[in-house]
C-alpha cells in the first residue's frame, strides 16, 4: 500500500500533467481526482465541473473566506485555481486514493498543512522538450506561452521541494512510475 492516500502531482506548463493523469485514471479508476475550480475563462472543448468548476472572483473569494479551499494559487500571473477541501476530505474518509493536479505554490501549501501527501514532480526530459510541447500544443497565444515558460523555469528550480521526480519522457512508463509510488501495484 501507499504510505499516503493524497498525492500531489506538480510540474512545469505543458509536462504532460493533464496526459499523463488521464492515462493514470483510465488504468486504475479507484484513483479520484478532483475538479478544481477556477476563474480562468474554458477553453472551446472544456466543460464545467468535469474539467473544472469555471467560478466568478467573487465565488472563489467566498470559497476561500469559509474554509472551502484545501489550497489555492494564483497560476501564471492572472487566474486563480483552487482545490476544493469537501470532496478531497469526503474521497480520503471513504479510504480512496487523491490525486491533486496542482501548481508549485498550491503544492507547498498542501505539503504544509498534509504532511502525510506524497509530492512528485513531473519533469520534462528536458527543457528544449518543454518548449517544443509548450508551442506544439498550440492552446496559448505568444504571449501567453512567455509568461508560462517564465513560471516554468521557477518550477523547475523548485524540484528538489519534492518526495520524488518522475519524468514523462514515454507516458505509459510514467504512468508505471506513479502508480508504483501510489502503491497501486
Ligand atoms: P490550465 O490553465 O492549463 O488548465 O492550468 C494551468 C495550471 O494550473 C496547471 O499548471 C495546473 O497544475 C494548475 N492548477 C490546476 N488546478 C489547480 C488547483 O486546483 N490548484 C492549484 N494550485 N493549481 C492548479
Amino acid at each position: 500500500m501507499a504510505s499516503s492516500q493524497l498525492i500531489v502531482l506538480a510540474g512545469p506548463t505543458a509536462v504532460g500533467k493533464g496526459t499523463v493523469t488521464r492515462a493514470l485514471l483510465d488504468r486504475y479508476p479507484q484513483v479520484v481526482l478532483t475538479v478544481s475550480a477556477t476563474t480562468r475563462p474554458p477553453r472551446p472543448d472544456e466543460i464545467d465541473g468535469v474539467h473544472y468548476h469555471f467560478i466568478s472572483e467573487e465565488e472563489f473569494d467566498a470559497l476561500i473566506d469559509s474554509g472551502g479551499m484545501l489550497e489555492y494559487a494564483i497560476v501564471h500571473g492572472h487566474h486563480k485555481y483552487g482545490t476544493l477541501r469537501a470532496p478531497v476530505e469526503e474521497a480520503l474518509r471513504q479510504g480512496r486514493c487523491v490525486l491533486l493536479e496542482i501548481d508549485l505554490d498550491g503544492a507547498r501549501q498542501v505539503r504544509r498543512s498534509q504532511p502525510d501527501a506524497l509530492c512528485v514532480f513531473l519533469a520534462p526530459p528536458s527543457w528544449e522538450e518543454l518548449e517544443r510541447r509548450l508551442i506544439g500544443r498550440g492552446t496559448e497565444n505568444p504571449q501567453e506561452q512567455a509568461r508560462r515558460l517564465q513560471t516554468a523555469r521557477v518550477e523547475m528550480a523548485a524540484q528538489d521541494e519534492f518526495d520524488v521526480t518522475v519524468t514523462n519522457d514515454d507516458i505509459d512508463t510514467a504512468v508505471l512510475e506513479l502508480a508504483h509510488l501510489m502503491g497501486l501495484e
